[in-house]
């Protein structure tokens, strides 16, 4: 990649911004009030765009700036970053830009496959709860533009942006966990991989997963390295031992698991851990740690159970957008019949390595959206399925089935897949079927 651009508040450049979606708009706007000239090239022709602009004349733009998405590594590069490499011109992030014109922001980066937002929301709260000087951004709905000073920064980085940046620079940096996932943007599980450790190669402070192999072969032996079990490993620093959470360097019990009720399920143990890790190294005291992590509220679209008519509770996982995500959801509703909704836009990923240890529990699988081909045939003579088109039809059919059986029983919307086909967004997916649930008339 090319070098970083040189800005400095006095001098005023051309700047190109591919992509005009929130971090694009945030960063627009400032790099505008800085004085800059921007312009702006997107491919969707949604909404009014200010300075947009169709064709590139390169002998007018100083440097680029790329939003997370968009795609430049060589198997499918965007054909404007093409375009900004054969004429020379550096390619940056929006992280890049935050960086440069804040090289004083103490960051903590938070990434992983699953459990991002989770565990960048949770530490946030802590930090914030502690007295700390602290805001929350990234690839959690804020973007870095938008964010007020502080001190101390908790950002949530997704594999896009730690792919695309060259001014990578952190405190703290936590890899929760590798799994298959944003194939098309990366090429190949080694890229994706690649990508997450880039945050680890520019940390002070590592924190990873003991149950991560990949990771755990590479840095285990590191310096500066944390390591956290969500189960009995007491090799590692902080680990689970019958439902608490324990601390190797403190003789403390730091927290009984089984109380905690706002962050349900064993993964929640590893965000978990990975919080008290993080805020406990930067001298949160225990007591204030524990205390927040009882008052968190959790975010919505992850595992909330949104409604309840007699024995059978209806889930919300929305953001459940690949196997090992939606096979965590599985888990954690052990003991219940469970009545699967599945479909949306796929991430062709075979969903049977993660999900086959959990299939006895569930009773059908309800199809939605543009994966139902892929996923009938995945779990054909597996479990049965059915062709449901919508997710309105797919919850209507599964609550059917669910009122003829005695409880308890689990709706879980756990998709496995992006919503693009159907919906704006995980959210809007997740606003749909709590819509639906709640419009459901209780007999
Ligand atoms: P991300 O931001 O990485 O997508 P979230 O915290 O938003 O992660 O959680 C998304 C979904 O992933 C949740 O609904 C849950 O099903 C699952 N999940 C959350 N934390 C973990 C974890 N540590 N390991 C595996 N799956 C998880």
């Amino acid at each position: 990649m090319n070098k970083l651009p040189q800005i400095d508040n006095a001098s005023h450049k051309n700047i190109l911004i591919i992509g005009y979606g929130i971090s694009g708009k945030s960063a627009y706007g400032f790099l505008k009030k800085k004085g800059h000239n921007v312009y702006v090239f997107d491919d969707a022709n949604l909404g009014e765009i200010p300075d947009k602009i169709t064709v590139v004349d390169w002998e007018k733009i100083d440097f680029v700036v790329k939003s997370p998405s968009v795609p430049i590594l060589e198997h499918n590069r965007h054909k404007i970053i093409k375009q900004a490499f054969e004429n020379n011109k550096p390619v940056v992030s929006t992280f890049d830009i935050f960086r440069l014109y804040n090289p004083k922001a103490k960051i903590i980066a938070v990434t992983g496959t699953n459990g991002k937002s989770t565990t960048t929301a949770l530490t946030y709260h802590i930090l914030k709860e502690a007295g700390f000087s602290v805001c929350l951004g990234g690839n959690i709905g804020f973007p870095y533009f938008d964010l007020e000073q502080t001190e101390w920064y908790v950002f949530e980085m997704s594999s896009y942006e730690l792919a695309s940046s060259q001014y990578l620079d952190f405190e703290v940096a936590c890899v929760l966990n590798i799994e298959p996932d944003h194939m098309e943007f990366h090429g190949s599980f080694e890229n994706y991989a690649k990508a997450k450790h880039e945050a680890l190669e520019h940390a002070k402070l590592r924190i990873i997963s003991y149950e991560d192999k990949l990771t755990m072969n590479k840095y285990r032996n590191a310096d500066n390295t944390l390591t956290v079990s969500m189960e009995y490993n007491d090799d590692a620093d902080v680990y689970v031992y019958e439902r608490t959470l324990r601390d190797k360097n403190s003789k403390e019990l730091i927290l009984d698991l089984a109380g905690i009720l706002n962050l349900r399920g064993k993964h929640n143990y590893q965000n978990i851990g990975f919080a008290y890790s993080i805020c406990n190294k930067l001298g949160a005291p225990t007591k204030e740690i524990l205390k927040s992590i009882q008052s968190f509220k959790p975010l919505p679209h992850r595992m909330n159970i949104v409604r309840k008519i007699k024995n059978t509770i209806f889930v919300n996982d929305s953001k459940a957008t690949n196997p090992s995500s939606a096979a965590t959801a599985l888990a954690t509703f052990v003991g219940y019949k469970i009545y699967w909704l599945v479909g949306g836009r796929s991430k062709k990923i075979d969903p049977m390595p993660y999900v086959k240890n959990y299939m006895a529990e569930v009773r059908k699988i309800y199809l939605f959206g543009e994966a139902t081909d892929e996923y009938e045939k995945a779990f054909n003579g597996v479990k049965n399925t059915v062709r449901c088109g919508t997710m309105t039809s797919a919850l209507n059919s599964a609550f059917k089935d669910a009122s003829k059986e005695p409880g308890p029983s689990a709706i879980l919307l756990s998709p496995m897949c992006a919503s693009f086909d159907q919906f704006k967004d995980y959210e809007h997916r997740g606003e749909e079927f709590v819509k639906m649930a709640n419009a459901i008339n209780q007999q």
